[in-house]
């Protein structure tokens, strides 16, 4: 799915479609796989002012928490502007922090997504409070409430 992107932002064009777990090689790499997902890329930019491609992209991924080692599902939404520049040489030399593209190839649409996917995958992929953890409060679930039981009994044979 090339696309010209200078093209693509003057004729402020829209594209989109769902994502599938298959199209995201580097994202599998990295441990994570799609379960569902939808992206959509607008482009647009003042007469004058700099020319923009907006990548959205939306879904659920999931991989293997890196404590735990139980399943994790993360939701994706991430939405960036980025400015199109005329060349990667061009983008070395601004000193600003604004997000840029390279314009001056025919760009996989793809490619763009998938770069702001990883771009928003979180660094480490573990739970916040892994379920292990949490299964070890007391009072939860027939367990919890068994051995709940027993150190009450234990509390009132002492
Ligand atoms: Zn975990």
């Amino acid at each position: 799915m090339a696309m010209d992107l200078f093209e693509f932002a003057r004729r402020a064009e829209r594209i989109g479609g769902e994502l599938q777990g298959g199209m995201l090689a580097r994202v599998n790499e990295l441990g994570w796989s799609l379960d569902e997902g939808h992206y959509e890329l607008t482009g647009g930019g003042a007469q004058g002012g700099p020319q923009w491609i907006e990548v959205q992209a939306s879904g659920q991924l999931r991989a293997v928490c890196q404590r735990c080692l139980g399943a994790l599902v993360w939701s994706l939404s991430t939405k960036t502007r980025l400015e199109i520049a005329e060349s990667e040489a061009a983008i070395e030399l601004f000193e600003d922090d604004v997000d840029r593209v390279a314009g001056d190839r025919s760009l996989d649409a793809l490619m763009l997504v998938e770069d702001e996917i990883i771009l928003a995958l979180p660094m480490v992929g573990r739970h916040e409070v892994c379920v292990a953890q949490q299964s070890v409060e007391p009072q939860t679930g027939a367990l919890g409430r068994a051995l709940g039981a027993w150190s009450a009994k234990r509390g009132q044979s002492s």
